[in-house]
């Protein structure tokens, strides 16, 4: 007998009927059949259909209570195609009273679904993805109601659980359904961390599909939800509770986040949720799933960062729920994690030594995760469209971090033809480590100083690992970007002290806040600009507010005491601007003077080339400088008016080029002159063909991240400077706009090893 009235009895004994129905046996087609028997019966539709999606992307009809059976595996629908396909699409219910009227509607004649006017259909969701609908119709036109439609997402909730454990239908019948991506796929995004990682995916929210999924007794759990819900908005306002010094933006994500914590809607929806006779788990679950199928809808960033607020607190209430304290997340070994985007400290709370790689959705080249994955050694592609949705926690994944891609449940021949590269890799890897010690100099007599660019303290261990000669590039804001809020005047200090402990005899350069543009800080407000790369950023922030900058000068001063200072402006585009710089350096020393502080046994300061503007004043900077070191990242961006961070135009110009190489050999030429000392720091430096190329034009240090090292030291070891020097003559005077192919014909024919 089945119990009618659903909306006055609620889903529960429903759903004690559909398992009823199944525990019966038979074969499986019959059970599912009841199955959509029992749904239509309850909600008093006269159909009820159920589609599934097949691997191939259609939806095909499982099951009918009121079409025609001989629609049954007939009917099929491709993605988007008639209101079915656009539920799918939308991962979100659609509720019509007159479904034929409605521009999506596609008539299949083998349904004879004409004579129904009322339409609801709600997708059944597993980790936000669309695995099927389920639809009920009426003959009468109506729109159905907000608690029907309640009832009817719990019970697609239910059933995609229950046809992805195989409960309705065996896996022989199910091997071609889609409940999850099965196959291997490829992704193509950008390298943000290089290396290659094999191991298994972990994803960064806490994984979907709780055990319990019904109540054994809703009012206990209603209880649970209640109090899981009293702790997190407990958790949440002590963060904001005043006492950490939160300012400015991040004060105001915070304080949105209270704001859905505190949430009228999303609490109700998940007490609803709890009412219908789910656990708190599967209620969060199923509220989540909606917002994230809304989520990936959204067209405006801003909304869909508030919809990524609510996934969080959502992931925050499932742990909540666990009995998990916040903070600590366990990793399984060879760990590669999943996620849209990680915050500062996300990454450093998982356990270093399991964590392998990291994929990221979003991201960028200087997002905090990425700038960690590379201090910390961990291979990382970011910018992987539709990551999250087409990888489960527990697939096999490759992270290919030389090429800038994502292998997801790779072919056992695939993982064989990344281990064979890993190997090559950890070869060429113990050469250069027996290089360490040697020093670099040409075969014919020039020492190279090979120096290395850091930004963080725990960059400082590769000091050691590559024997590096010091750092050539510190970049003071990584501190900032990492941290929550404003680094004060002590932990600056304290983080420049220990660098220079850690570099010992070796010299630091400090580059101060090169701020702005793509490094925006959450805690420091600014103004939205059309152009950043071009806008207020770098120096031209730290002289217009030049607290901020005086801060920095004050903390380098101070961590310096006794030893020599090195410190350089970035992003200068005028002697005035330097000037006014320098002259900042000049107070901060008599500020320390007059209060009788320890200051630098020297001081020297330095200007970084990243404007071609300077190129033609170089008679006037270079006399007012102790130093420079020429950013060829920006500079060339400005050089060939192509944003460094766009994949679509960032590699479309060659450094190695004519224009790039004759304004490089312009900027060397001048220090040869006055006998200025001049480092080239960008990452064209730690590329040996690049390398090469700097070396032939004079270049006698270089500065590049840790792993060009080895690798420009054996290109250095092998090169005759004055054969090379030669050999540039005509390449620079080629008509070619890259002249990269002449280059490696002569660095072969010179036996160069790049
Ligand atoms: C550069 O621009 O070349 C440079 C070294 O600085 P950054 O990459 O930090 O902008
Ligand atoms: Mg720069």
């Amino acid at each position: 007998m089945i119990e009618r009235g659903l909306a006055v009895r609620g889903p529960r004994s429903l759903l004690r009927q559909i398992r009823e129905a199944l525990a019966g046996g038979g074969p499986a087609q019959g059970r599912l059949d009841k199955v959509v028997q029992i749904i239509a019966v309850s909600m008093v539709a006269e159909v009820c259909s159920l589609y599934l999606r097949r691997a191939s992307s259609d939806m095909e009809l499982f099951a009918t209570e009121g079409l025609k059976p001989e629609a049954v595996h007939v009917t099929r629908l491709k993605p988007g195609e008639g209101l079915v396909g656009e539920i799918m699409r939308l991962g979100r219910p659609i509720n019509l009273s007159e479904a034929p009227a409605h521009p999506s509607f596609s008539y299949h004649p083998e349904t004879g679904e004409d004579p129904y006017h009322a339409f609801l259909g709600v997708p059944l969701l597993r980790g936000g993805r669309s695995i099927g609908v389920l639809v009920v119709q009426n003959r009468t036109a109506r729109i159905y109601e907000e608690d029907e439609v309640e009832d009817v997402q719990t019970i697609a909730m239910v059933l995609a659980e229950m046809v992805a454990s195989g409960e309705i239908l065996a896996a022989a019948e199910l091997k071609d359904v889609e409940l999850a991506p099965h196959r291997p796929e490829r992704l193509k995004g950008m390298k943000f961390a290089e290396g290659l990682a094999i191991g298994v995916a972990v994803l960064h929210e806490t994984p979907v599909a709780p055990e319990k999924l019904l109540a054994d007794d809703a009012s206990e759990e209603a209880l649970r939800l209640a109090r899981a819900l009293q702790l997190l908005r407990q958790q949440i306002d002590e963060m904001l509770a005043g006492s950490h010094g939160l300012v400015g933006q991040t004060f105001e994500v915070l304080e949105a986040y209270r704001m859905f914590a505190h949430d009228r809607g999303w609490n109700r929806s998940l007490e609803e949720a709890v009412r219908s006779g789910l656990t708190a788990e599967a209620a969060v679950e199923r509220v989540r799933s909606e917002q994230r199928a809304r989520m990936s809808q959204a067209r405006d960033p801003y909304l869909r960062e508030r919809l990524h607020d609510l996934e969080d607190l959502a992931d925050r209430l499932l742990r909540i729920l666990a009995g998990e304290t916040p903070g600590a997340r366990e990793l399984p070994e060879g760990a590669v994690l999943i996620a849209r985007n990680l915050g500062p400290a996300d990454l450093l709370e998982y356990d270093r030594t399991k964590l392998r790689g990291l994929l990221l959705e979003e991201g960028s080249s200087a997002s905090h995760a990425s700038i960690v994955a590379r201090a910390l050694g961990i291979p990382c592609v970011g910018r992987l469209m539709g990551l999250r949705d087409r990888v489960n926690s527990g697939d096999p994944v490759i992270v290919d971090g030389e090429i800038g891609e994502a292998l997801l449940r790779p072919r056992t021949d695939m993982i064989e033809a990344v281990q064979a590269r890993a190997a090559v890799r950890d070869q060429r890897r113990a050469e250069f480590d027996r290089l360490r010690d040697t020093p670099a100099f040409t075969r014919d007599g020039t020492k190279i100083t090979l120096l290395m660019n850091a930004g963080l303290a725990v960059d400082m261990e590769n000091l050691e690992v590559t024997g590096a000669e010091g750092i050539g590039l510190f970049r003071t804001e990584f501190q900032f970007m990492v941290a929550e809020e404003l680094p004060r005047l002590d932990a600056q200090t304290a983080l420049y002290e220990r660098v220079m402990e850690a570099a010992g005899d070796r010299p630091v350069t400090f580059r101060t806040l090169d701020l702005g543009g793509d490094k925006v800080l959450p805690y420091l407000q600014a103004e939205r600009e059309d152009n950043p790369a071009l806008g207020w950023r770098a120096v031209r922030m730290g002289l217009d507010r030049p607290a901020l900058l005086r801060m920095q000068l004050r903390a380098l001063i101070a961590a310096a005491k006794g030893r020599e200072l090195r410190v350089m402006f970035p992003l200068v585009a005028t002697v005035e601007e330097f000037r006014a710089a320098r002259a900042l350096v000049d107070k901060e020393i008599a500020w320390a003077q007059r209060r009788g502080r320890p200051i630098p046994a020297k001081v020297r300061v330095g200007v970084m080339i990243e404007t071609p503007a300077l190129i033609w004043h170089l008679d006037a900077l270079l006399p007012m400088t102790d130093f420079i070191s020429v950013g060829t990242n920006d500079l060339m961006q400005y050089l060939f008016a192509a944003d460094r961070g766009n994949p679509r135009v960032s590699d479309r110009y060659d450094l190695l080029s004519p224009p790039a190489l004759r304004a490089l050999k312009t900027i060397g030429d001048a220090c040869a002159d006055t006998g200025t000392p001049v480092s080239v720091c960008g990452e064209m430096a730690g590329r040996p063909l690049e390398a090469f190329a700097l070396v032939s034009l004079g270049f006698t240090r270089l500065s590049m991240p840790p792993a060009g090292v080895g690798p420009v030291k054996a290109m250095v070891l092998s090169l005759d400077g004055g054969a090379a020097r030669r050999g540039f003559t005509s390449v620079l005077k080629s008509a070619a706009g890259s002249v990269r192919n002449e280059i490696e014909t002569l660095a072969r024919k010179l036996n160069v090893a790049v």
